[in-house]
């Protein structure tokens, strides 16, 4: 693959930010119409392993509109990806693909994958440039951007472009630019290892995944024999229990009930790393002239195994938004923008009902941040408070104690829920309204607050808003 470097102050129409799935489908995308110049600027240069190696056959149908399908068959082995999972008891269950009964997929050879979109990307004109990082985007006052880029080397360079595609993944370069606030559902990670087999490959193995107390492991054979395991858990309750910490780590598996015994063959040279797997979503999708895409306006836990397709469709879509907010009138956003956020409510009812599939741990933390339901109406009153008494000292299940603490304090007396909520939100924009609520449900059960009783009906559930429940 040859890539071209990039001259300083450049000028292109389009430059996409991130060389992964959602900016290679929006690179591709654009490259159907022969007047615009793309250049796309990859951090990596496809080396580094990503985690992701099964994909749903749902993306057969993006593949195929990129035109890309044949060289998708070529490069892959096409193997059937199958799932075993130990969730809600210790029996292992045969699914198709993840919790999908009915659902198919493929093992994916990611590295490959990618290589095989950016190749397809080049081959058609677009610019790609790898090892190169992008630090600063200025809009300029007579419109279009002024982008600030680092190579590996250390040089600096300008891009100049008329729009922005943001396909950086979860690190979102425009959300840090222009400071927008990121709604974070949950901060799951994942703290994981490449295995390899003692004798014979990962091919023999299907995907597995086995809950625990503390969250759930997840094992995917990958398409060169190794294998990808994975422990899927929170931040706080994964440093407590130290498991980055090899011996940590491999003690865990080693105790658990069927992936246990599965892996006593397995070797690791590593010491697991950790990646972020939380849930969240960008209100924000995008601008006049800018638009983000795949896990940058949208990320979502790994046991949906849904990331892969809808970078792609979501940079698919961006296509068509940049031309239309260069040749036309730009409202393709406000549907774009409407329809990530419907996907976004829909993903989270799903998530929400696989984890109410796991009963066995009630109190578990893990379990009780994503089992919770909300009880209480945003109508109802604080009638009683006790902040000189008391101190927060117990870590909450919900929120982190300092967000607790301010939570708290916005609860005055006589102030209705929803203007608890209000002021909560000033200061923490990331936090969804659900979670505050159920940090205020949090607040009641441990006996620092009061509220007048209101009609159930004023009521939400759990983490998404009542609409998509009725
Ligand atoms: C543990 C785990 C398992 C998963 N398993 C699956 C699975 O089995 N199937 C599935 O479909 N999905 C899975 N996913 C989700 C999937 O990997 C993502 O949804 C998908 O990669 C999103 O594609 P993207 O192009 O938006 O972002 P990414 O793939 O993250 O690509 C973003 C690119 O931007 C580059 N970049 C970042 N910052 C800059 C910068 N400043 N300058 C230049 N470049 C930059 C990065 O190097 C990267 O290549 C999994 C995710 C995790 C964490």
């Amino acid at each position: 693959m040859t890539t071209q470097p990039i001259s300083t102050a450049q000028q292109v129409d389009v430059l996409i930010l991130g060389g992964g799935p959602s900016g290679m489908a929006a690179g591709i995308a654009l490259l159907k119409r022969n007047d615009i110049k793309v250049l796309m600027l990859e951090r990596g240069d496809y080396t580094e392993y990503k985690f992701g190696e099964s994909l749903s056959t749902n993306a057969r149908a993006t593949l195929e509109y990129l035109d890309v399908w044949k060289q998708f068959e070529a490069s892959q082995s096409m193997q059937k990806f199958c799932s075993q999972v130990a969730w809600g008891s210790e029996d292992l269950r045969q699914l198709g693909y993840m919790f999908n009964p009915n659902g198919k997929g493929w093992v994916l050879d990611r590295s490959r994958f990618e290589k095989m979109l950016a190749r397809a990307f080049v081959e058609r004109g677009g610019q790609l440039q790898l090892q190169t990082q992008v630090t600063t985007c200025t809009r300029q006052p007579a419109g279009g951007w002024c982008v600030e880029v680092k190579s590996a080397l250390g040089q600096t360079h300008t891009v100049f472009c008329k729009y922005i595609i943001d396909a950086s993944g979860r690190r979102g370069v425009m959300r840090t630019n222009l400071n927008l606030a990121l709604t974070v559902h949950d901060r799951l990670i994942g703290v994981g290892c490449i295995g390899v087999l003692a004798q014979g490959d990962a091919h023999s193995f299907e995907s597995q995944v086995e809950a625990c107390e503390y969250g759930w492991w997840h094992v995917t054979p990958m398409s060169d024999g190794r294998v990808s395991v994975v422990l899927m858990s929170d931040p706080d309750i994964a440093n407590q229990m130290q498991v980055c910490r090899a011996e940590v780590w491999r003690a865990l598996l080693d105790q658990m009930p069927v992936l246990g015994q599965q892996m006593k063959e397995v070797f690791f040279t590593e010491t697991p790393r950790s990646t972020p797997c939380y849930s969240s979503y960008l209100q924000e999708a995008g601008g006049l002239d800018w638009v983000a895409v795949g896990d940058a306006v949208a990320s979502f836990d790994p046991i949906a195994s849904t990331g892969i397709p809808t970078a792609l469709s979501n940079g698919i879509h961006a296509a068509f938004i940049a031309v239309d907010s260069m040749f036309s009138k730009g409202q393709l956003l406000k549907t774009y923008a409407q329809s990530i956020e419907q996907d976004f409510k829909q993903y989270l009812q799903t998530q929400w009902q696989y984890y109410q599939r796991e009963t066995r741990w009630p109190e578990a933390k893990f379990w009780a941040r994503r089992r919770a339901v909300v009880g209480i109406a945003k109508t109802a009153t604080i009638v009683s408070t006790h902040y000189y008494e008391q101190k927060l000292v117990k870590a909450p299940v919900h929120l982190k104690l300092h967000e607790m603490q301010d939570l708290w304090l916005c609860c005055e007396l006589g102030k209705s829920l929803k203007e608890v909520l209000e002021r909560f939100a000033l200061r923490y924009r990331y936090i969804p309204e659900q979670k505050a609520i159920l940090g205020v449900q949090e607040l009641i059960e441990t006996g620092f607050l009061e509220i007048s009783t209101e009609e159930e009906e004023d009521c939400v559930f759990f983490n998404t808003e009542r609409l998509i429940f009725d």
